[in-house]
């Protein structure tokens, strides 16, 4: 299976490359052509520390909990984000979200992949958050499981895109605060035992939040008898940014 992948993965970046050579890639942050990210927009990436609470990303001193998360800490382990949700980051989710771009999802999958390989989790499988069935026929793609699939190649482990599902369509969550998001997401997912009982699973979205929808899924991991859910995702909204507001562009 997990040979089948990586053939799979080189049959991809092998269709990428030729279509490279055909028309080549604009720089996601300036446009500039020759590559999906240009060194210089690469080196503008404002990397999050690892100073900073283990279950909310905020920053803090040296890496711990904070005092919000230590009065309600949510139901997985940890997590760790790339970066801040701005500039190249920025676009890569944006574009990610409204277009399949294969060649960015494995740009993006390659950082995702440094940081979880520098932290060193024990994992058995990655999973990805799911989309509502109603967004993702809208879309016609889960931005989270674009990430899911090149990460859990790189990792050499699993991908399980079907030991979570979403059980209940929530609605948006762009207008809703803290409280509001954790009772819309609530009881929205559902894992299968049989895939994920006793497991250390790689918990992957496009962007943390509040930590809300990630909760939730962990929740539903943990009821189904995950022994350890550990998450990461490419973007963490700004403490300055009350919400990630994207707009959802006229043309997709
Ligand atoms: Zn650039
Ligand atoms: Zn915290």
């Amino acid at each position: 299976m997990a040979d089948k992948y990586a053939l799979q993965l080189s049959g991809y970046k092998a269709l990428w490359n030729a279509i490279d050579w055909v028309f080549p890639p604009k720089c996601v942050g300036c446009g500039a052509e020759g590559q999906q990210i240009c060194p210089d927009c690469l080196q503008k990436i404002q990397y999050t520390s690892r100073d900073s609470c283990i279950y909310c990303g905020r920053s803090l001193p040296v890496r711990g909990i904070c005092p919000r998360c230590r009065q309600h800490p949510p139901v997985y382990q940890e997590v760790r984000s790339l970066a801040g949700f701005e500039g190249v980051i920025r676009e890569i989710v944006i574009n990610l979200k409204y277009r399949s771009d294969l060649g960015l999802s494995l740009v993006a999958a390659e950082m995702m992949a440094g940081l979880v390989q520098r932290e060193n989790w024990q994992l058995e499988m990655v999973v990805p958050v799911p989309l509502n069935e109603k967004r993702r026929k809208q879309r016609g793609y889960n931005q989270a499981a674009a990430l899911a699939f090149p990460l859990s190649l790189l990792l050499k482990l699993p991908l399980r895109s079907k030991a979570l599902i979403r059980i209940r369509d929530t609605k948006s969550q762009v207008h809703l605060n803290s409280a509001e998001r954790k009772a819309n997401v609530q009881g929205a997912f559902l894992a299968d035992p049989l895939l994920v009982r006793g497991s250390r699973v790689l918990l992957v979205d496009d962007v943390y939040t509040t930590g809300a929808t990630l909760n939730a899924a962990a929740e539903a991991l943990c009821s189904a008898g995950c022994s350890d859910v550990r998450v990461v995702t490419l973007a963490k909204a700004l403490d300055h940014h009350k919400e990630v507001e994207i707009a959802t562009p006229n043309k997709v």
